[in-house]
């Protein structure tokens, strides 16, 4: 039987691309379900025609066959070619292509600017770990329903966990309200009770799922040894939000 498997796609006129039958079987579990049905023996190759047209399946191919160097084509992918890597990954069951997926992400959530299109990317690929660490820091950089190309019920799902996630961080602020109750009386504590109130509203108002409670916005009212408390206080916060928070719903 031939190694070679002649996939065909839909353009005009059809281009007929020639990829190896055992790496396909090995790295997708839909071409394996597709090409392991027992066929008559022959030496001519078999035939797949594909729903994608070339320009979208070469890049999905060049991870899976695990094009490597610099010129390998899927290093050159723009924003709209990795999604539609990301959406074929799902749909061929590829875990190496997952894979590259997601290094792409966390390249994306660590990168400066725009964390739109990691959200976008981890949401076709997961792992819920990685889609978490997306939708954080897309949330903080005010991500809304036009900016992502998510798939498809990932944007509800978005909405439910980011309210869930205010409505922890002010709970945990009306427990944390009383600073009067958590710390040894002091004068700095007359100015400092109300402004530690407005640093809370401050806090849910410029809310940061990340981080709601940053320690850099604490106010100057206290007095050094009262400002130390207050910052382990904040400290204390932001570690129970992390506890407590929801995992993303998958
Ligand atoms: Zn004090």
């Amino acid at each position: 039987m031939s190694d070679s498997v002649l996939l065909v796609t839909p353009d005009e006129p059809p281009v007929t691309l020639t990829a190896s039958r055992t790496t396909l079987i090995a790295q997708s579990r839909v071409f394996h379900d597709l090409l392991a049905m027992p066929s008559a023996p022959s030496s001519e190759p078999a035939q797949l025609v594909l729903a994608e047209t070339e320009a979208e399946i070469k890049p999905f191919l060049s991870v899976l066959f695990g094009e490597d160097g610099d010129d390998a084509s899927w290093r050159k992918l723009d924003e709209a070619h990795w999604l539609v890597v990301a959406k074929l990954a799902d749909k061929y069951d590829a875990p190496i292509v997952r894979h590259a997926v997601r290094v792409e992400v966390w390249r994306r959530i660590d990168e400066a600017g725009d964390s739109f299109p990691a959200l976008s990317l981890a949401t076709h690929v997961g792992p819920a770990s990685v889609t978490k660490a997306a939708a954080l820091s897309a949330l903080a950089r005010g991500w809304n329903k036009k900016k992502g190309n998510l798939a498809p019920g990932a944007a509800d799902r978005l909405a439910a966990w980011s309210k869930s996630l205010k409505a922890l961080a002010a709970a945990i602020a009306v427990d944390y309200s009383d600073l009067r109750a958590r710390v040894t009386r002091c004068e700095c504590l007359t100015d400092g009770a109300k402004a530690w109130h407005g640093y809370l509203w401050d806090c849910l108002r410029a809310f940061d799922p990340r981080k709601p409670f940053p320690l850099e916005d604490i106010p100057l009212t206290f007095c050094s040894a009262h400002h130390g408390i207050v910052e382990a206080i904040a400290n204390n916060m932001n570690v129970q939000y992390e506890q407590w928070m929801s995992p993303f719903p998958s």
